[in-house]
């Protein structure tokens, strides 16, 4: 089995000393904006101004036959070329290269956000996770290896005398669907006090929202479906790792999983991270500002539509605990919640919004609204999810405004007397 093209040390992970710990070139001064856009450059060898669009599986060895090397032989610095694109392929490279930079890890790219958490799981292989509130599908993937390999399901406040070496505590913050922190080096110093690994699942809040291997990640997971790809349009997952040699046992593994994410997907990850975060910055002030005017509408003494239909709106910006805007040094995540009065008041609000669509996910550059009890068994029927979007935020505000108003005089009919 050949290895690996172009080795990652080749990517400029930033730390401390300016080099990237492995023996790479120095990290340049780019700021993350900019990574986002040159960070792929080395790889890039044609006039292209855009990235070419590469679709073949398979790349032709070298003419020369004195430049062919036996598998045998293959080490990861003696290739060159891509062979297959299960192991590595023009796009996913870029997009490793650009993430690398950008999440400030190794990157691997994924065919989703949960062959991602797959991936990381069989890799760590953990005897025990340590798992509460997080995207429902990940509770999926934990009771499949706990089928698979006896893994013992641990809730996350489990004393750490519980945990054991190679064990892992899974967190994800911001949380699903809420948009609520939680404290990343908490759980960091609960984990390492044992010799487990942290798991934060950061698809809330990516770069330059929050970084958490400043708070003591060992593993980062992302899934790419959201603000990564940005459009609603591709499905994608990414681990990062601070550690090399885990970058490269994942990455072998994953040619054997065959979760590699897709050609295709790969070069509108690298589209979409041209912008990503000029996006995450929009959406997260969007949302923190419609945050600002619910709050503010729920705390007014007057009978305002807000009130008369909203029970309750959650988000981390909203949240007094210290470590909140510690944490979230670019700005809080672009999702929030609210809870209505009632569950009826809850079905309706999407049909009477015209800016909002009514569907799931999150992430992209329009904005979203769920009733969130449509794919959520777990959640209260009285909860709307909204993912804000790139639009003006006073627009989202005015489309929100007409339809309280709207459900507010319907709310008394709806609830006999409101
Ligand atoms: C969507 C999502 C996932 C799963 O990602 P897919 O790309 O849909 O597989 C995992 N975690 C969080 C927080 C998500 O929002």
């Amino acid at each position: 089995m050949s290895k690996f093209v172009l080795h990652p040390t080749s990517f400029n992970l930033p730390t401390t000393n300016g080099h990237n710990g492995n023996g790479g070139p120095p990290k340049h001064a780019y700021t993350s904006q900019t990574s986002l856009l040159h960070a792929d450059k080395f790889l890039n060898d044609v006039p292209d101004v855009a990235p070419p669009l590469h679709v073949s599986t398979t790349f032709r060895y070298p003419r020369d036959h004195i430049k062919l090397i036996a598998a045998k032989d293959i080490t990861n610095d003696n290739t060159e070329s891509h062979v297959y694109s299960r192991l590595t392929a023009p796009s996913t490279t870029r997009l490793e290269a650009i993430l690398s930079e950008y999440l400030n890890g190794y990157a691997l790219v994924y065919s989703s956000g949960l062959a991602a958490f797959h991936a990381a799981l069989t890799y760590l292989n953990p005897g025990r996770i340590s798992i509460g509130d997080c995207y429902h599908g990940c509770h999926g993937v934990a009771n499949i290896h706990t089928r698979i390999t006896g893994m013992k399901q641990l809730p996350l406040d489990c004393p750490a005398e519980d945990l054991q070496p190679g064990d892992v505590i899974h967190i994800e913050t911001p949380l699903n669907p809420v948009g609520e922190a939680c404290d990343i080096s908490y759980y960091a110093e609960k984990a390492h006090s044992r010799g487990a690994i942290l798991m934060v699942d950061s698809t809330f809040a990516p770069p330059p929202l929050q970084d958490p291997f400043l708070w003591g990640a060992d593993v980062v997971m992302h899934s790419a479906s959201k603000y990564v790809g940005g459009h609603s349009d591709m499905l994608g997952g990414v681990l990062a790792v601070k550690d090399l040699n885990m970058r490269w046992k994942m990455w072998e593994e994953r040619v054997y999983l065959g979760g590699i994410m897709g050609n295709l997907e790969a070069w509108m990850g690298v589209r979409s991270a041209r912008t990503l975060e000029l996006r995450v910055v929009r959406q997260s002030e969007n949302a923190t500002k419609l945050v600002q005017w619910l709050s503010g509408e729920m705390a007014k003494d007057d009978e305002n539509a807000v009130k008369k239909v909203v029970e309750r709106v959650r988000h981390a910006s909203l949240q007094k605990e210290e470590f909140v805007r510690k944490q979230l040094t670019g700005g809080f995540g672009p999702v929030f919640a609210i809870e209505m009065h009632t569950e009826i008041l809850a079905k309706m609000l999407p049909s009477h919004l015209e800016l909002f669509a009514h569907a799931t996910s999150l992430g992209g550059v329009e904005s979203l609204i769920e009733w969130r009890a449509m794919s959520d068994t777990e959640v209260s029927p009285k909860l709307l999810r909204l993912s804000i979007g790139i639009e003006n935020w006073e627009d989202l505000k005015n489309d929100l405004s007409q339809a309280f108003e709207k459900l507010a005089a319907e709310a008394v009919i709806i609830n006999g007397k409101n």
